[in-house]
Formats: structure tokens, sequence, C-alpha cells
């Protein structure tokens, strides 16, 4: 099987000195692990271009779970979030192995390649916006808008519960819920609708990075 797709490298790891494991998604075809003989040869054309974070147009030639890289004509190399963040750039990439991706939507797509964009962006809070992007384009995104239970909208509610990753209105409650105060949910409302992030208080950040590690467990067991 002969493939040719708009890629990205999520991640290479050297083996046998002189060639790689590669792990690519692709547009249409979603993750590729691939070999790619002789790429760290110093003459090798592809030893500074193919790196995790390049995205350009790949060929492969291969079946199911064994590809080999034939070329890689690279549009972008990322240079600037390298340096700057270049722990959870590499994270981001390397997150999405452990999903298995058939398809890419255009607006998941926009966003992988567009990635050192969205960690400058968002800093800090990056990984729980990027996290949330994965889930929604696996189709499991946390509910985080109305009571679990009742579905009433919790906009509307009263107080807010927490239990492992879901919420509960203050009608829903049970013994052992825990509380979260008003004004956080709102911070974590507005964040994933609008993308408006409250850096003064940050209390929101780690209730929403408590739920998105509770639902990453709940969805990846
Ligand atoms: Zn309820």
């Amino acid at each position: 099987m002969y493939l040719k797709d708009h890629s990205i490298i999520l991640t290479k790891k050297n083996i046998k000195e002189k060639s790689a494991i590669i792990y690519i998604l692709t547009k249409n075809y979603g993750i590729k692990k691939t070999i790619a003989e002789g790429i760290n040869r110093p003459e090798s054309k592809l030893l500074t271009t193919l790196q995790p974070g390049s995205v350009g147009k790949i060929f492969l030639v291969g079946e199911e779970n064994t590809f080999k890289l034939l070329s890689f004509l690279p549009y972008k190399i990322p240079i600037k979030v390298f340096k700057l963040y270049p722990y959870i750039y590499l994270w981001a990439l390397r997150f999405l192995t452990f999903f298995n991706f058939l398809s890419i939507s255009e607006n998941f797509w926009g966003i992988i390649i567009k990635l050192d964009k969205y960690v400058l962006k968002f800093k800090r809070i990056f990984p729980e916006w990027y996290m949330l992007q994965v889930f929604k384009e696996l189709g499991m995104e946390p509910n985080l808008f109305t009571c679990t239970n009742c579905y009433k909208d919790l906009i509307k509610a009263k107080d807010v519960f927490l239990y492992k990753s879901s919420l509960f209105c203050e009608n829903c409650k049970k013994e052992g819920y825990e509380k979260i105060r008003k004004i956080d949910y709102l911070n974590i409302r507005n964040f994933v609708l609008k993308e408006i992030i409250n850096f003064k208080s940050l209390s929101w950040r780690e209730i929403l990075r408590k739920i998105i590690k509770r639902h990453l467990k709940e969805i990846y067991l």
C-alpha cells in the first residue's frame, strides 16, 4: 500500500544509530508508525527537517502497522516554540499517540498544524485547553455545562458539585461530593466556551485540571 498525505511528525525515536521510528499523524489515515531508514546519516536530507512538529507531505509504503518512510516534503518546521516551551510542545505531540484517530476533522487539523501558535497563546493554560480539543475530536468531551443527573443548566444552579469527573446541581448532590465555588465554575465555563482566561484567580484552573485528569483516566482505561 502506497500512501501520500498531509502530515505532522509527532515523535521520533532513534534506533540502530542511523534509523528512527516516527509516529506521524496523517490527515486522512490517522496515526502511522513508520520506520525511517538511514534518516540519521549526516548526508540525509531529512535529518534536520523531519522532527517533531514538522508539517509536510509524507510518502509511505507498507501495510497495517508497518510503514516505511519514502519521503517527506516539509511545509513548516517549528523553531520558536521549541526554544520557548520545548517540554510542553513535545508533550502535546506525544499525547496524540495514545489515541486511535481514524480521520481528522478540518477544525482539529487546523489546530494541530498551528499547535505552536496555541502553545504561545494559552501558555500555562495550554494543556487544559488542548486536552479539551482532543476530547472533542474524539467525541469524548466531559460535560461541563449541565447536571449529570437532571440535565439542569449549571449556570442556573445555586451551587455546583463535583464527583469523579462529573458535575451536579445542588438538588442532585450526594454526600461526599465536592462543592465548587460558583465563581470558579463560571471561570471554567468562560474558558471552555469563550476562551476567556481569568489569570487573577487560578483556583478554577486547578478544578478544571482535576476534572480533565479524572476524565482522561475514565476514557483511557
Ligand atoms: Zn441536578
